[in-house]
């Protein structure tokens, strides 16, 4: 995509497991800016056992939020860097009311706002399957599922050859409804606070991911 109106500063919002990771890394490819998920940065502080690892893992584990401290932190030092001048992608940031908040002070500070913030939809009753049955190359990590996306050659990823995949510790069907109702009582809210800023857009999530993809990129230019 390379159309000159496409927002620079976005929001990748929806449920868990509705498909923003997926989405966002082809949105990196295709605007050339970079993708920011905070569930990424917090599995990578876990794996690494940085003190901000060790206080989110239980948190995280239980499938509920880590705290506003932590992530607001953790968005001021990342957005600081060279490689978001040109603009990102939040995948998984703002999740709760102070977090947007935070995120708007923080911009505003830089003369900077937000061109965008979409929501993609998927009903609860979908992303229990869609959560429990996924898994990634633990190289590359190309995104795979049990029903719906098997590797073409079983047990080697398609795009790096490698015969290591991981599961997400938090991808259990107890930790999947904690984490859906993390989403309704604390992130949804947002969507009226951007709603009434003029900035939302909301795309079908629940279908075919090149055709989510073609309308997030309608969206966007
Ligand atoms: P995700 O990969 O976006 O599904 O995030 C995985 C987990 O990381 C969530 O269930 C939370 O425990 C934590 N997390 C990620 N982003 C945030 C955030 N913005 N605020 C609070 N917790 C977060």
């Amino acid at each position: 995509m390379s159309g000159s109106g496409a927002g620079k500063r976005l929001i990748l919002m929806g449920p868990p497991g509705g498909g923003k990771g997926t989405q966002a890394k082809r949105l990196q490819e295709r605007l050339g800016i970079v993708h920011l998920s905070t569930g990424d940065m917090l599995r990578a502080a876990v794996a690494a056992g940085t003190a901000v690892g060790k206080q989110a893992k239980a948190v995280m584990d239980a499938g509920k939020l880590v705290s506003d401290e932590i992530l607001v932190a953790m968005i001021a030092e990342r957005t600081a860097k060279e490689d978001c001048a040109k603009g990102f992608i939040l995948d998984g940031f703002p999740r709760t009311l102070p977090q947007a908040e935070a995120l708007d002070k923080l911009l505003a500070e830089k003369g900077q706002k937000l061109d965008k913030v979409i929501e993609v939809t998927v009903p609860d009753a979908r992303l229990i399957e869609r959560i429990t049955g996924r898994f990634t190359c633990a190289k590359c990590g190309e995104g795979y599922h049990d029903k719906f996306k098997q590797p073409r050659v079983a047990g080697v990823c398609d795009v790096c050859g490698s015969k290591e995949f991981i599961r997400r510790a938090d991808d259990t069907v107890e930790t999947v409804s904690a984490r859906l109702k993390a989403y309704h009582a604390q992130t949804a809210p947002l969507l009226p606070y951007y709603r009434a800023k003029g900035l939302l857009e909301q795309i079908d999530g629940d279908r075919d991911m090149n055709a989510v993809t073609i309308d997030l990129e309608r969206v966007l230019t």
